[in-house]
C-alpha cells in the first residue's frame, strides 16, 4: 500500500505547532511516505491581524526551514506551500504572496467568517452562541465558493470546517455543497481529505461523506492532509482517509509541483 502525499502540515512559526520541519520529515520517512508538503499559515497584510500565524518578515525563515528538511531527507520529496486564509478583499495580497517564493501549491482555507471571527478558534467559541448554525454554514460556504472562484488556490482546505466543535445545522446543506463544488470543478481546484477533524469534537474527517459523494459525482479531485501541528500527527489516520476515498469511488489523487498538478493512482 503506497501512501498518498501528506500535503498539509504546519511549523512552529505559526505559534501553535511544535517540532521543526526536519522532525516532521523524519516522521514521514519512518511511516513510509515518499512525499509531503508544508503548508503553514500564511502571513497577513498586518502582523497584528491575529496571533496564530507567521509574521510577514518570517517568510524567508519558513522557506529556509523547509529547504533544510529537503536537504536532510533527500529520499523524501518535500513540497513548499502555504495554507492561505481567504478573505474577500485579500486577493491582491494573496497574489503578492504567490509571487514571493517558488511555491508548489496553495491551500485556500476559510477560517474567518468576518474580519474578526475565526470559526475554528477555541478562544472565540462563545461567538457560536450568538449565531444560528445554518446561517454560519451559509456564509462559510459562500466564502468557500468565492475562494474556489478566485483561482488563487490549488486545493481548498478542510471544506466543512464549521463542524469542528460538533455544532451542526438541522437543515439540508446540499445546495451549499453543490454551489461550492461546482466552483471547485470549474476552476481546476481540488479539495482535501483532512484527518484533523477526527481529532476534534466533530470526530469526522473534513469533509463529510455527504459532501464527498457530490464531489466524486462532479469529478472534483482530492488530496490528503493530516493538518499536523506536531511531528507525531504526520500521516495520522491516513488509512481511514484512503478507505473513505475508495468508498466514494476515488481511484486517483493529485500531486503538485510548481503549482502544476498531475493525477496519480491511489
Ligand atoms: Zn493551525
Ligand atoms: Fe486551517
Ligand atoms: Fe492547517
Ligand atoms: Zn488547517
Amino acid at each position: 500500500m503506497s501512501l498518498p502525499a501528506d500535503l498539509h502540515m504546519h511549523t512552529p512559526l505559526c505559534r501553535h505547532a511544535s517540532g521543526e520541519p526536519v522532525d516532521y520529515a523524519r516522521r514521514a520517512v519512518e511511516l513510509g511516505f515518499t512525499e509531503i508538503g508544508f503548508s503553514d499559515h500564511s502571513p497577513m497584510p498586518r502582523d497584528d491581524f491575529d496571533n496564530w500565524r507567521m509574521f510577514d518578515r518570517q517568510l524567508d525563515d519558513y522557506v529556509s526551514k523547509v529547504r533544510l528538511a529537503q536537504k536532510k531527507f533527500p529520499q523524501l520529496k518535500i513540497l513548499l506551500a502555504l495554507e492561505v486564509d481567504f478573505l474577500p478583499g485579500h486577493e491582491e495580497w494573496i497574489r503578492s504572496l504567490a509571487a514571493r517564493q517558488p511555491w508548489d501549491y496553495f491551500i485556500g482555507s476559510v477560517h474567518y467568517l468576518s474580519d474578526s471571527w475565526a470559526i475554528d478558534n477555541p478562544e472565540q467559541i462563545s461567538e457560536w452562541k450568538k449565531r444560528d448554525a445554518f446561517e454560519v454554514w451559509k456564509i462559510y460556504f459562500d466564502r468557500l465558493t468565492l475562494a474556489a472562484e478566485s483561482k488563487l488556490f490549488d486545493i481548498i482546505g478542510h471544506a466543512d470546517l464549521p463542524k469542528k466543535f460538533g455544532i451542526r445545522p438541522a437543515q439540508d446543506c446540499t445546495p451549499l455543497y453543490e454551489k461550492f463544488l461546482n466552483a471547485v470543478a470549474k476552476n481546476n481546484c481540488a479539495i482535501e481529505l483532512n484527518t484533523a477533524g477526527l481529532r476534534k469534537d466533530c470526530r469526522e474527517i473534513y469533509p463529510s461523506r455527504d459532501l464527498l459523494v457530490l464531489a466524486f459525482q462532479k469529478n472534483v479531485p482530492i488530496t490528503f492532509g493530516s493538518d499536523a501541528h506536531a511531528p507525531d500527527e504526520v500521516g495520522m489516520n491516513f488509512a481511514e482517509a484512503m478507505q473513505l476515498a475508495r468508498d466514494m469511488g476515488y481511484t486517483q489523487t493529485l500531486r503538485f509541483e510548481n503549482r502544476q498538478r498531475h493525477s496519480v493512482s491511489l
